[in-house]
């Protein structure tokens, strides 16, 4: 029997769960897009997104999901034959790095794996870069199929007087962990619309500091992703800042998401509750994991978990997924870019993620292991719960 009807709940990273007030917003006929209510709501839009990256700096949004902002941040900070650093925890650095190559940069990787960035590394990978031909050092806050977090200002520090740029892909942790990109000194910082920020797949972000707008355009800078554009666009001229149409309904989307965040739950408590989340799933996965079950997180360094998504090997792991979704409308995570992807899934505690939809979502795992026979430790939502009752 099938226990499946009701509110949906889907726990994958990215696209996170919408909030009906944001869907609500979008549910709207466009606007004159000449007019002036448009582009006062996107003028405050740019500036709240500005607030949730803790930046004074520039701004170029694009329509695109993630892999837009990726190529459109290297299509203004490199030249063909540039060479750069890319450091890798798991499937999104390396896709990361191979699209940047593609594109004609020289790209090296630091590879850590699927474990968390050394900083030590990176200070003696630079340390031996006497010419300084190292344009850029790029990383990813949290990769998403790994789970692991970078950690940023230690990188930063690591980066000494190195001129490098450091970018940081944030598309699967701003809005869900601290990110202080002016005060952390990252140079160019890049996120997407659909984790995090609550609000549709389909539109990108490139902030960008005065140092790394000082690179001028480049011979991979053409006219639609040149980020100088969009980012100095006056509000009056709507269409240069999406470099056409603006997408009306997703300017709606993100303004109501953003005034969730910003405004009515704050972003420390954003942070708070992300972290909170995340230690009810740790607790969980480190209960199912007890009498050699073979159930493990994949990150073993609490300081290095992510707060937005939770990575797991657990055998029959493909089986426990199918029957999540089937019998208690629970979507888990694909273990994408584990050793072992049919044993191995991901949780997602990101967005629009309360502590009842968690539990929810641990209580029908719980279940399928046992339907399913799989092995697992005991007292594992108690161990969640005792993390929701007393929040660290
Ligand atoms: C989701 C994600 C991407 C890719 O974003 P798309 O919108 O799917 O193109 C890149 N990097 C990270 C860290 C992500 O989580």
């Amino acid at each position: 029997m099938s226990l499946a009807a009701g509110y949906p709940l889907i726990a994958i990273p990215g696209p996170s769960p919408l909030p009906e007030r944001v869907l609500r917003a979008a549910h709207r006929i466009s606007p004159d897009i000449y007019g002036t209510e448009l582009a006062a709501t996107n003028e405050h839009v740019m500036a709240q997104l500005k607030r949730l990256a803790g930046t004074t700096g520039h701004l170029a949004p694009y329509i695109g999901n993630g892999h837009a902002a990726w190529e459109a941040s290297a299509a203004n900070m490199f030249h063909r034959g540039d060479h750069v650093l890319v450091i890798t925890s798991g499937h999104f650095g390396r896709s990361w790095a191979q699209q940047v190559n593609e594109m004609g940069v020289m790209v090296e990787t630091l590879d850590f794996g699927a474990l968390p960035p050394e900083p030590e590394a990176l200070a003696r990978r630079l340390a031996a870069d006497r010419d300084q031909i190292i344009k850029a050092v790029m990383v990813c806050q949290t990769d998403t199929a790994s789970a692991c977090m970078a950690d940023i200002p230690a990188l930063r520090d690591a980066m000494g007087d190195h001129p490098a740029l450091l970018v940081v892909d944030a598309i699967a942790s701003l809005g869900c962990a601290p990110m202080m990109m002016d005060d952390w000194g990252v140079d160019v910082l890049i996120s997407a619309s659909q984790k995090g920020l609550m609000s549709p797949a389909g539109a990108s972000f490139v902030w960008f500091s005065d140092r790394a707008a000082l690179r001028g355009r480049t011979d991979l800078t053409t006219p639609y992703w040149d980020w100088h554009l969009r980012a100095n666009a006056t509000p009056d001229a709507l269409w240069r800042f999406w470099g056409g149409t603006p997408p009306v309904q997703m300017i709606f989307a993100l303004d109501e998401a953003l005034r969730m965040i910003l405004d009515e739950e704050g972003l420390i408590a954003v942070w708070a509750r992300h972290a909170a989340l995340a230690r009810a799933v740790w607790a969980a996965g480190e209960a199912w994991g007890q009498d050699e079950s073979g159930i493990r997180l994949s990150v073993a360094d609490p300081a290095a978990r992510a707060a937005s998504v939770t990575a797991m090997r657990l055998p029959e792991a493909e089986a426990l997924r199918a029957w999540t979704a089937a019998h208690c409308g629970v979507t888990l995570g694909i273990g994408l870019g584990a050793e072992d992807p049919a044993n191995a899934l991901r949780v997602a505690h990101m967005g629009h993620c309360s502590a009842g939809m968690l539990m929810g979502v641990l209580g029908a795992m719980q279940a399928g292991m046992v339907a399913l026979g799989i092995p697992h430790g005991a007292g594992a939502l108690d161990a969640a719960a005792r993390a929701i009752a007393e929040p660290a």
